[in-house]
């Protein structure tokens, strides 16, 4: 598996250009820079039930944008569920993904959030887009919404693709979803904007808990931590968040997983000075390979 963006692109277009490899790449919309947000889906078109991961909406979190390729790697070479189409649109922010790799070669210390256009694109989902929230009271910039619900065209391509209308002009229903950030070493379900709890809310939890014990299986260490989103930092909730929109577009099981518990050491502070590496694992392809395995149950629909 190449890594980076041009060898992320190269992979996907090879992927294209071959129908054997049994995966269908579909572009679904471009970046504010014209990059393309390349979608693709495993397994049976015509199957009813459709599971989603997507990574790298915060770009710098790249152990995410890693974990979803691995993890698209494994479920190419398996069987897939027969009843089930698995969606991965694996590079959510590719301007934002750019950006973070020409500063990383030119040794500038920076930190990345957003899309080109100053906008959090995990902020930027039409629904509850304009609850209050202290956090961006507090710290507007760094959570900037956009200008408008969906305003932004990363966000845009998703909500449209992957709305309950075009699900169901497709015939299948979206009940399982999987977004992948970094860090802290948390899986979280919703609501993220609300500090109440969502009517699916022991459904959640249940499906958390078990993506989070597998991850401690697999990592030889502690389970991730589950929480609500919006009850994470207390009084920050998070309103415009993927999250969200996917359970209340879909009623699906939507969860979020920090990838990675994050690359702090008080033995290495140069580590403290470069965002890049409080995002990001020492041994990401180590981490990745065990986050693919534990999180291939949940996408594929079992148990
Ligand atoms: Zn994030």
């Amino acid at each position: 598996m190449a890594t980076g963006y041009q060898g992320y692109r190269a992979w996907l277009e090879r992927l294209g250009r071959c129908e054997a490899a049994g995966g269908r790449l579909v572009c679904l919309g471009e970046s504010v820079r014209g990059q393309p947000l390349f979608g693709v889906s495993l397994g049976e078109p015509s199957a009813p039930r459709s599971s989603l991961v997507m990574a790298g909406l915060h770009p710098m979190e790249w152990i995410g944008i890693e974990t979803s390729f691995a993890l698209l790697e494994r479920l190419l070479e398996a069987d897939g569920p027969p009843d089930r189409q698995l969606w991965f649109v694996p590079l959510a922010n590719p301007d934002g993904v750019r950006r973070v790799e020409a500063n990383l070669r030119r040794g500038r210390r920076r930190m990345v959030r957003h899309n080109a256009r100053g906008v959090d694109l995990n902020r930027n989902f039409p629904r509850y887009w304009d609850r209050f929230s202290l956090a961006k009271l507090l710290l507007g910039p760094v959570f900037a919404g956009g200008a408008a619900p969906g305003s932004e065209p990363e966000v845009r391509a998703l909500a449209e693709h992957f709305s309950q209308a075009a699900c169901t002009q497709r015939g299948v229903r979206l009940d399982r979803t999987l977004s992948l950030h970094s860090f802290g070493g948390v899986v979280l379900h919703p609501y993220g904007a609300f500090w109440r709890r969502t009517a699916h809310y022991d459904e959640h939890l249940m499906a958390a808990r078990e993506v989070a014990d597998r991850i401690g299986a697999e990592t030889g260490a502690s389970a991730y931590r589950v929480l609500q989103s919006a009850r994470w930092v207390p009084g920050f909730t998070a309103p415009g968040m993927e999250l969200d929109w996917f359970y209340a577009e879909h009623s699906a099981l939507s969860l979020l997983v920090e990838c990675s518990r994050g690359n702090q050491s008080w033995r290495a502070p140069g580590a403290w000075l470069e965002p890049f590496r409080w995002f990001n694992p020492s041994d990401p392809q180590r981490l990745a390979g065990q986050l693919a395995r534990a999180l291939e149950p949940f996408v594929r629909g079992t148990p």
